[in-house]
């Protein structure tokens, strides 16, 4: 498989001289913070049961970076040129005080800060979280078939109560809601013009998700991704759809709106169309590990340090030559084969 598309990358336009660039010549802009590695679902393409089941060993408290120590690490990226902060997880809002965090990241200077949750805690959790200074949300929700979602989540848990959340969201200003679904050939393909057609009108955009081989556990299958451009296809038969400019460089979604005017719906075509060469993503992991790919094998530890006393020099350093010797371009080497081939860490321990 060739990349011409990376072979020269030009830079995004919005880099500055000061950007700090890995060796592929790619910005930092974005920070995903996993709060934690626990989750209240199943879901069987990222926390099979099987695996993650009652005996699974997840991180003990203290291992897990504190409220200060995360806040310490996102105000070193923001003087980095982060410009968005993403918590995420496992489901973040199992993290106890969450709000008392984001309160903390909204100290920090110029940077926008969303959540990826699956929904189910923002009945009581969303105005909390947008009065401590949450920008957005993006709420994770396979299908609206009862059925079908339960199945998915494999903890039985009903749509509606996710509908709920989405409302909650609304409710306390978080709006427009982003609403991410994976889809999984035979298992909830069948129900996505009924996801999209829930959405269409709304100010909430959905962004179906080609289901990928992120950690080792989840039994991926090329033949179980449906391609984003049948699911265009499938939806443009529909109700036509019109491409829409992307927002800045390394936006992940290709977005679509409705000719009618009903709206937009995104695609992330991870696994069909790798979008590697525009990545500015780094992730850092609940216990601090600090990841440059969602298919990394290993983590720069930023814990140890943090707790051994070391200065925001010493830190800064360690975040500037991770980042400056960054290669990462997994996506783009992908191939069906794949699978099993090398380490990988598990989606639900560095975030989406
Ligand atoms: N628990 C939260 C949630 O589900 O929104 C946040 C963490 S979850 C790991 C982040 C996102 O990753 C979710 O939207 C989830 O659907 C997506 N995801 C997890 N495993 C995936 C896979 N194998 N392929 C594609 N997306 C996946
Ligand atoms: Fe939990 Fe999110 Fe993974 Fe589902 S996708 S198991 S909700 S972390
Ligand atoms: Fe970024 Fe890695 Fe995904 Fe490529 S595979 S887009 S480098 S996270």
């Amino acid at each position: 498989m060739t990349h011409p598309e990376f072979d020269a990358p030009e830079p995004p336009a919005e880099v500055s001289a000061s950007s700090l660039l890995d060796a592929l010549g790619r910005p930092l802009h974005d920070l995903r913070i996993s709060v934690t590695d626990r989750c209240n679902f199943r879901c069987r393409y990222c926390m099979p049961k099987e695996v993650f089941g009652p005996d699974f060993a997840f991180l003990p408290r203290s291992e897990v970076l504190a409220f200060e120590e995360i806040t310490r690490v996102a105000r070193l990226f923001a003087e980095r040129g982060v410009r968005k902060l993403r918590l995420t997880g496992g489901e973040p809002t199992l993290r106890a005080q969450l709000p008392s965090l984001v309160a903390m990241l909204r100290e920090v200077p110029d940077v926008d800060i969303a959540m990826t949750t699956n929904g189910t805690m923002l009945r009581a959790l969303a105005q909390p979280l947008a009065d401590a200074g949450l920008d957005r949300v993006t709420v994770s929700l396979d299908s609206l078939d009862d059925p079908t979602f339960r199945a998915m989540n494999d903890m039985d848990f009903p749509v509606a109560l996710v509908l709920e959340g989405i409302a909650a969201a609304e409710r306390a200003g978080l709006a427009p809601v982003k609403v991410n679904a994976v889809v999984r050939r035979g298992v909830n393909d069948h129900t996505v013009l009924a996801l999209a057609e829930h959405f269409r009108g709304t100010p909430h955009i959905v962004r179906f998700i080609e289901f990928m081989d992120v950690g080792t556990t989840n039994g991926w299958q090329m033949d179980e991704v449906v391609p984003a451009s049948a699911l265009v296809a499938a939806i443009d038969a529909r109700f036509p759809l019109e491409p829409v400019e992307a927002n800045y460089t390394g936006e992940v979604a290709q977005r679509y709106r409705y000719r009618d005017g009903a709206g937009e719906v995104g695609f992330i075509t991870s696994v069909t169309q790798p979008f590697c060469s525009t990545c500015t993503r780094a992730r850092l992991s609940a216990e601090g590990g600090l990841y440059t790919c969602l298919f990394a094998g290993e983590g720069t530890d930023l814990r140890g340090p943090l707790r051994a006393g070391a200065t925001d020099a010493d830190l800064g350093a360690i975040i500037d030559g991770t980042w400056r010797a960054r290669t990462d371009r997994y996506s783009e080497l992908r191939t069906a084969q794949t699978p099993g081939s090398r380490k990988r860490v598990e989606m639900s321990y560095i975030g989406g």
